[in-house]
């Protein structure tokens, strides 16, 4: 169905995702009305309007989707139960998508069922599921919250030796992973239109610091552009089951076995940032153009090389020096509070 310019896109989710998208929808002659819990939410000073409820307060819902022509989101930990409120409104992607990635455990088994290669797995929701995992799995291996963990919170590297040290398995539903051994990290995103055509972008490579992402880095070393096909036939076939509309981000490990995925995310992602000046057509325009029925954009990279680096936590830097580089952008997401590992922008490089 085409949801044609001047409509109203609903947004759930009032972080930075939404802010961008906000501004792609308003390119395109779009309204944008952003749902979201937290009062003090970025999307929320570049939309049109703003419903301020929490997750589960369904009538404020309902209100918010007889405004919306479709709807999206831009935080995949949107609980699934309270979009039912949504009604009849359409829901890009669908809540199938969401109910896969939010759980890492269900994200695993639904990826490795369609032929995807992961690291050795195991369900933990026990001290003795744990002991089980360390000795079927390894040591040491990674302790990941099957729900709600990014920017590596929520995860834990546990071995023998630390005998799960300060862990608390206290109800929480857990998944172990093996430790993979990687020559780099990378991902794979894509957008899936209506009509089931998918473009993907350039494989960006990847570079984490304490499990949030640093850098991204466009075109990708040869090590990780051998394995980009494997990966994006993968992610392809994850797009089409979910029967997919949208954006999607797919984390890979660049492996003497090949890809090896890692986790994915139904939604614009940190590191397809580098597309809104790196590409002709960024991620934020084709989620926007995906669901809402609109064809597709081009999605080849706008520059020889592209390089983006997050602005991580209260590291003040002098704006006017960094800009003072013409080949740099500067995205600042109005953050009023800094806290470490807190994303408060990026800046985007261009090399022609
Ligand atoms: P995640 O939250 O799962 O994306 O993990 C954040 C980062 O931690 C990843 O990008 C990797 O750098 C690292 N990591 C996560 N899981 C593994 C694993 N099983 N083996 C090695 N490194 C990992």
């Amino acid at each position: 169905m085409m949801i044609p310019p001047g409509e109203t896109i609903g947004i759930l989710g009032g972080g930075q995702l939404g802010r961008m998208l906000a501004k792609a929808a308003a390119q395109l002659g779009y309204r944008v009305h952003v749902f979201a819990p937290e009062a003090d939410s970025v999307a929320a000073e570049v939309c049109a309007r703003f419903t301020c409820a929490p997750w589960d307060d369904t009538r404020a819902m309902a209100e918010f989707a007889a405004d919306c022509a479709v709807v999206t989101y831009e935080f995949e930990n949107v609980p699934v139960a309270p979009l039912k409120a949504l009604g009849n409104v359409p829901l890009h992607p669908n809540a199938r998508a969401l109910e896969v990635a939010q759980d890492r455990l269900n994200e695993k088994e639904f990826v490795e069922a369609l032929g995807g290669r992961t690291a050795p797995y195991m369900a933990v929701d026990t001290r003795e599921d744990l002991d089980e995992a360390l000795v079927r799995i390894g040591s040491p291996g990674i302790l990941k919250t099957r729900r709600e963990g990014y920017d590596g919170k929520g995860q834990w590297r546990i071995s023998y030796d630390h005998e799960a040290e300060g862990v608390s398995l206290s109800g929480q539903a857990m998944v172990f992973e093996g430790l993979v051994r990687f020559s780099a990290e990378f991902s794979v995103i894509l957008a899936r239109g209506q009509d089931g055509s998918v473009v993907f972008w350039d494989s960006a490579e990847n570079v984490h610091e304490h499990g949030i992402l640093a850098r991204s880095t466009a075109p990708a070393s040869a090590a990780v552009l051998a394995q980009v096909d494997e990966a994006r036939a993968l992610a392809k076939k994850v797009a089409d089951a979910l029967g997919y509309v949208g954006v999607a981000a797919f984390e890979f490990f660049a492996t003497e076995q090949g890809p090896v995925f890692n986790e994915m995310a139904p939604r614009v992602h940190n590191s397809g940032h580098w597309t809104i000046e790196g590409a002709v057509t960024s991620q934020f325009e084709n989620h926007i153009r995906a669901i809402c029925g609109l064809p597709l954009g081009d999605t080849r990279l706008a520059a020889t090389r592209v390089e983006m680096r997050n602005v991580i936590g209260d590291a003040a830097e002098d704006w006017a020096e960094v800009l003072s580089d013409p080949a740099n952008h500067l995205h600042l997401y109005g953050k009023a509070a800094a806290r470490p590992g807190r994303k408060m922008g990026h800046v985007t490089r261009l090399i022609f």
